[in-house]
């Protein structure tokens, strides 16, 4: 069942209730309105009558053709009287009262007036029985009687009645519901097309129209434009992703190739160009498996992984590191700075490859002589991570794109040919996904300090966390 259906039929079950409620309280009050007058009409009748025949009476006298004349004379359209002696017998009835039922309830002089109802086929009688006393002594009973057939007519016409408007009201309720729920899930129905549209076609620059009210359609229309800027976004940069990665990866392949090449006609090449060849082989693959495993990093980072979350004591990550980077031998001096024990909350390995990236690049852009210094210092509640050293430093045109994918520096270029321009958004995905800030100061010709600023947790494993196994 449609959503427009749905909510029409709501509209209408709803009003039917109300309206039902309504009218069923109108007809029954008009009901009771009317069964009031009649009762009153009959009371009063029946006391009047009453009156006039007990004024009749003399006062040692018993009741008299004379006494009841106010009884045979009595004329009304509607109400007809009847008197009876105290054992019930007829004594005298109005004009209008031959052919009528007769109707009474129990004959007691100690029951006072009172109402009785009655049936004479299928018409409703009601009629006042009164007593009529002389002094303390019964003389008889009065009847006074009325038939309710037009009171019954007049109740199924009004019955009537309001069953049409409630049908007519509902029919127009439902026919307005539909209408206005048609109005108000027009926009969603855009979205649906739309957003069909987009999924069919991929189209992620289409938008959605935007939203006539500030309402929820809007707001809806508002979040879904800003989810196709990201996904737009996130799909241009996939696409950039995917065409660098083939790129830097045809690279390699075509030198392999053509190196491969070679070795497949050996006498054409002298021994000392034959191993050039394998070392230019074994070098290239080397640059393939740090490209493959830059980009599974990235991949991961992209898909969301989370690594463990363990504390980690950062002066041992530290010195592992510095162990990893010395084993590089690089003709660079390489020192510890600062080393305060401080503890982080992470993954080990992680924050291992951190620093080794950090240390690599500055190892690599540093030229021969140069220094390079890693350091752990605290500084307000944070655990400062260093990274400083003496070489090419970074232009200040270059710095806000050292972080890209693929991006690699003029100068880096020209210095070392081996690197991936995946380094850097490697560290600040691990950085940021330790809550951590990685930043960059650098001067040209003089050298660069990178900073890695994490949140600095207590090194007492607390419940929660386990501490790394030392590495
Ligand atoms: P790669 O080092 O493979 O080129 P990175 O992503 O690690 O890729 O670095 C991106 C760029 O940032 C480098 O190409 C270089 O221009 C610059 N860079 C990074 N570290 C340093 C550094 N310590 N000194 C000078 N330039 C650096």
């Amino acid at each position: 069942m449609s959503l427009r259906l749905r909510l029409a039929l709501w509209y209408t079950a709803l009003a039917g209730v109300v309206v039902g409620t309504v009218l069923l309280a109108a007809f029954l009050s008009h009901s009771a309105t009317l069964a009031l007058e009649i009762d009153a009409q009959l009371h009063g009748v029946a006391q009047r009558a009453a009156t006039r025949v007990v004024a009749g009476i003399g006062p040692h006298a018993g009741v008299t053709a004379d006494s009841l004349q106010p009884i045979t004379d009595f004329t009304d359209a509607e109400i007809w009287v009847r008197y009876f002696d105290p054992s019930g017998h007829e004594l005298a009835e109005s004009a209008n009262a031959t052919g009528r039922p007769v109707l009474f309830g129990p004959l007691n002089e100690d029951i006072p007036g009172h109402f009785v109802d009655g049936q004479d086929g299928s018409e409703r009688l009601r009629g006042y029985v009164q007593p009529v006393r002389r002094g303390t002594e019964l003389d008889g009973y009065l009847t006074a009687t009325t038939s309710l057939v037009s009171v019954d007519r007049l109740n199924d016409r009004f019955a009537l009645l309001l069953l049409a408007i409630a049908v007519g009201g509902l029919l127009l309720t439902a026919g307005a519901g539909g209408v206005v729920a048609a109005g108000a899930l027009r926009p969603i129905r855009t979205i649906i097309t739309t957003a069909q549209a987009i999924a069919l076609g991929r189209g992620f620059s289409r938008r959605l129209p935007p939203a006539p009210h500030r309402d929820e359609l809007g707001q809806l229309t508002r979040t879904l434009n800003e989810m196709l800027n990201s996904l737009e976004a996130a799909y241009a940069a996939q696409r950039r992703f995917v065409d660098d990665a083939a790129h830097e990866l045809r690279a390699p392949i075509t030198v392999i190739q053509g190196n491969l090449a070679l070795l497949q006609a050996p006498q054409a090449l002298g021994p000392e160009e034959h191993a050039q060849v394998l070392a230019d082989l074994a070098g290239e693959v080397q640059q393939l498996g740090h490209l493959v495993n830059a980009l599974l990093a990235l991949a991961r980072a992209d898909a969301g992984q989370q690594g463990r979350q363990v504390v980690v004591e950062l002066d041992a990550v530290l010195t592992t590191g510095y162990r990893r980077l010395r084993a590089l031998n690089a003709p660079v001096e390489l020192h510890i700075g600062a080393l305060t024990p401080l503890c982080v909350r992470g993954d080990s390995d992680q924050l291992e490859q951190l620093l080794l990236i950090l240390g690599e690049n500055a190892l690599r852009y540093t030229r021969p002589g140069g220094r390079v210094e890693l350091g752990l210092g605290e500084a307000d509640d944070a655990a400062v991570l260093t990274v400083r050293d003496t070489g090419i430093g970074i232009p200040a045109d270059e710095l806000p794109y050292i972080f890209d994918r693929f991006y690699r520096g003029g100068g880096a270029r020209t210095l070392r040919r081996d690197g991936t321009g995946l380094g850097l958004p490697i560290a600040r995905w691990i950085a940021e996904s330790h809550g951590a800030a990685l930043t960059v100061e650098s001067q040209p010709g003089q050298g660069s300090c990178f900073t890695v600023r994490f949140p600095a947790i207590s090194c007492e494993a607390d419940a929660d966390l386990p501490t790394a196994p030392p590495t």
